[in-house]
């Protein structure tokens, strides 16, 4: 039987022919017409003000931070349970990343945890939208405005979610989008960073290209303008040939994530009566744009056991995401329990825009299987 891979990257003939149109044309560098076509694409989309497109998420949290004038020494909290881009980028610049802990049901930031570790030095958040549901920015956006505080939305995995129906990446007034082949919508790797705030994003658009303006515009002017460096830059820029393929997937995203949302159902239905599992938990106000499935294992259960039999059955699966704090690189003494709970529990399953209904039944019935043969306290061997 076919294996069933953890992830696959939904890109076929329409993102190809997209391509051979960027290598017939002029320009395959960044800041081209496909990436500004793109921008523009998101503009629409997201109903914001503007839109940069980037090499990466971790690029647009980087730019945000510096266009936000975050300083050596400045605190700013990240949300625990995530790929750990939000605190790398606060150390890019310098700053402290302060670990914020995760509801249990969600895993996404708590907004109490918050709200507890504002000091003077607090200079902002960085809330996730873990691995595709949205954070719960009513809370957070009346604690970061009673402080003064920034609001980074890192909605890296939330293409297609949405919260009080508000689309994930406008739910504060910066947010950052991955195009990585993990996430909802790709280009192997990309990023954008969609702001209100004109003079925020013109500042990242700068830096995203070594501190000068694009070259693609200078080379329409008649004449011989000479762009001049006003920053030390850095190269950010997303590739048109990239954003070619990203304007294709755009349009697919809806279709997408039906797919996706088809396999989460057929998921939840199979397993509700597992008692070695907790599914995961959508609050009514909000949409789960599923970039992973992540089901928690009951304590008893040894995740790798299980992880070891679904593998030797073709199964692809995973940890789920990372307890930002347990990393050695932060070389913190900070604790958040519950992040590192789910980061010790949670198992991701296959989870992607090509995956049948019978390929969920196939997932299930061998996790099913390796809970049983894994469950210390269950009768053990199957
Ligand atoms: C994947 C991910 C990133 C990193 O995205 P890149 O485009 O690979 O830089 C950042 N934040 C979160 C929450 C992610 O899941």
């Amino acid at each position: 039987m076919d294996s069933i891979p953890l992830v696959h990257a939904s890109l076929g003939k329409q993102e190809l022919a997209a391509v051979e149109e960027v290598f017939a044309s002029d320009w395959t560098a960044g800041q081209g017409p496909r990436g500004k076509a793109l921008e523009k694409d998101l503009v629409a989309r997201y109903g914001v003000g503007d839109a940069v497109a980037l090499s990466s998420c971790a690029a647009a949290l980087h730019l945000a931070l510096l266009a936000l004038g975050v300083e050596p020494g400045d605190e700013v909290i990240v949300a625990d349970y995530t790929f750990p881009a939000p605190a790398h980028a606060a150390r890019y610049v310098g700053a402290v990343p302060v670990f914020a802990d995760v509801r249990p049901d969600t895993g996404t930031v708590d907004p109490q945890a918050v709200a507890d570790l504002v000091t003077s030095r607090t200079v902002g958040v960085i809330a996730v939208d873990t691995v595709g549901l949205p954070a719960d920015y009513a809370e957070l956006t009346s604690i970061t405005e009673r402080h003064g505080l920034f609001l980074i939305e890192d909605a890296a995995c939330a293409v297609g979610a949405t919260y009080q129906g508000r689309p994930a990446g406008s739910l504060a007034p910066v947010a950052c989008l991955s195009f990585h082949g993990r996430k909802g919508i790709t280009s192997g790797e990309g990023g954008a960073l969609l702001t209100a705030d004109a003079a925020l994003a013109a500042d990242a658009r700068l830096r995203s290209s070594f501190g000068i303006g694009s070259i693609f515009d200078k080379a329409q002017v008649i004449g011989l303008p000479i762009p001049e460096f006003l920053e030390i830059g850095y190269n950010y820029k997303l590739s048109d040939i990239a954003a070619a393929i990203l304007q294709v997937q755009l349009g697919r995203a809806e279709e997408m994530l039906e797919r996706r949302r088809t396999v989460a159902a057929r998921y939840a239905e199979l397993l509700k009566d597992e008692d070695l599992v907790t599914l995961p938990h959508v609050p009514g106000d909000r949409t789960h744009a599923w970039q992973s499935y992540l089901v928690a294992l009951d304590p008893a259960v040894d995740r790798a056991g299980v992880a070891a039999d679904l593998r030797a059955r073709g199964i692809g699966c995973g940890h789920g995401t990372w307890a930002s704090h347990l990393q050695p690189v932060y070389e913190t003494d900070q604790s958040c329990p519950v992040s590192a709970d789910l980061f010790r529990r949670q198992l991701a399953i296959p989870m992607h825009a090509e995956l049948t209904e019978s390929h969920a039944e196939r997932v299930v019935d061998a996790l099913r299987d390796a809970l049983q043969a894994h469950a210390d306290n269950e009768g053990g061997a199957a």
